[in-house]
């Protein structure tokens, strides 16, 4: 048995020890951040609900990086055993049964993200993209990627998910090191 905080702080804990901030810090001060509007947002403060909804969910940049990095099926499978998952809300148990924790990520892992917070900087500064309607497409092609896996779409929309993300260059550079090690 689990207490929704300890599953929300496990959910955390994970986000900061891959590094996932660093793609924060590009996306909230360019006005991609996933909290705007929401009435739990207090300016300068931050979340003031945080709930185990918006911890398991994963932004287009998030889905990417956790999928290309191998990460993406253990996440998933740890939050499918949450139950009560609503849109910035949930209504989630005080104790929950939770077989099956996520391993700590390796460490070097940071490293793959900071270089794609760094891409992503760039293109932004570079070819002025709006970072909350790439993110959104980013996302559109994962989610299609993920639910029609072998198929004639998701190889149609990998082609121009690839397309989409040629300029993340240190990202890959950053992932091939990573792997050839
Ligand atoms: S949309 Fe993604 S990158 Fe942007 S603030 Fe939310 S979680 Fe961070
Ligand atoms: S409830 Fe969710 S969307 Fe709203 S501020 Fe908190 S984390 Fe952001």
């Amino acid at each position: 048995m689990a207490t929704k905080e300890q599953i929300i702080e496990h959910g955390l804990g994970y986000l900061g020890d891959v590094g996932i901030e660093a793609v924060c810090q590009v996306c909230v001060p360019n006005g991609g951040s996933c909290c705007k509007s929401c009435s739990y947002l207090r300016d300068r403060v931050g979340c003031q609900s945080r709930n185990t909804s918006c911890t398991a969910w994963l932004c287009g940049f998030q889905k990417y990086i956790f999928f290309e990095l191998g990460l993406l099926e253990a996440w998933n499978l740890f939050w499918e055993q949450v139950p009560g998952q609503d849109y910035r809300q949930d209504f989630t148990p005080t104790q929950v049964v939770v077989p099956l924790w996520l391993d700590k990520p390796d460490p070097r892992i940071r490293s793959i993200v900071d270089a794609f917070a760094r891409d992503l900087e760039e293109l932004r500064i570079h070819k002025k993209i709006m970072i909350s309607q790439f993110n959104d497409t980013l996302e559109s092609y994962m989610i299609n990627n993920l639910l029609y896996p072998d198929s004639e779409i998701a190889r149609h929309v990998l082609k121009k998910q690839r397309n989409h993300m040629l300029d993340f260059k240190q990202f890959r550079m950053e992932k091939e090191n990573y792997y050839s090690r």
